[in-house]
């Protein structure tokens, strides 16, 4: 084990690079530090979410010229009338889905930048992920690319639908609000499965979704506010 003088030395050095290579201390690990600290103090508890968040660069996963923000608590645009997951939703989600034990073969809803998508990736097995907006998917990939992200397969698809020839699947977990659960989503479950999905309108709820040997239980989390989920692919 390190001595602690060592271990900050080592820290210290990894910041320079981060800050060097980005040119902004807004992007550095500090940053994500105190983001995962807020983290925390909002009830986050589950060590292995935080550690994948800390040091997921999120500042790669929006626009350039919003970058200097990417560390706050907060939902941001990019581009097509969609936004990244605030950094809160993002791990409580997560942590919803890993609470009961490792999973393997997770399918996502929405990769939208592909931010949750790197998270879970590194916390699972094999997630699959189907988007709707074929110019975001495509940015999703190259940001999973760049980062050497390898264990995500992508599909530009209505994912009301699922993906049927993947399944059936540990988790699924969706980053748009549908009015309802959609049908064939949730049987791609398997039994003892675990689905995270806003559901709602003007007002939504975050639900948790277990399928049992025979049926569902379903629990409802906290309010949310999500991007609605839409049929059909642009
Ligand atoms: N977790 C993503 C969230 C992106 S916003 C992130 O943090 O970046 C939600 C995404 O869901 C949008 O990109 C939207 O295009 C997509 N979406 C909405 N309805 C969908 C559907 N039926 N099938 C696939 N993707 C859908």
């Amino acid at each position: 084990m390190l001595g602690e003088a060592e271990e900050q030395t080592k820290q210290d050095s990894r910041m320079v690079t981060e800050v060097s290579q980005t040119g902004r201390g807004m992007t550095s690990l500090r940053t994500r530090r105190r983001m995962v600290k807020r983290l925390r103090e909002a009830g986050i508890s589950q060590p292995e979410v935080l550690a994948v968040m800390e040091k997921t660069p999120r500042h790669l996963f929006v626009d350039e010229a919003f970058a200097h923000r990417a560390y706050e608590d907060t939902a941001l645009p990019i581009g097509f009338n969609q936004t990244i997951s605030q950094p809160y939703i993002v791990a409580r989600m997560t942590g919803l889905l890993l609470q009961a034990g490792p999973l393997s073969d997770v399918l996502e809803i929405g990769t939208g930048s592909g931010y949750q998508t790197a998270i879970l990736a590194q916390l699972v097995k094999h997630v699959y992920s189907l988007e709707r907006i074929k110019a975001l998917q495509d940015r999703a990939r190259q940001r999973l690319h760049s980062l050497r992200i390898r264990n995500v397969s992508l599909r530009h698809s209505d994912g009301g639908l699922g993906w049927a020839e993947q399944a059936p699947y540990d988790g699924i977990l969706a980053a748009a609000a549908p009015a309802e659960i959609p049908e064939d989503l949730i049987l791609q479950l398997r039994p003892g499965g675990r689905m995270v999905i806003p559901v709602g309108g003007a007002s939504q709820q975050l639900v948790l979704v277990i399928r049992k040997e025979r049926g569902f239980e379903r629990q409802v989390v906290e309010d949310v506010n999500f991007v609605p989920f839409q049929s059909g692919i642009a």
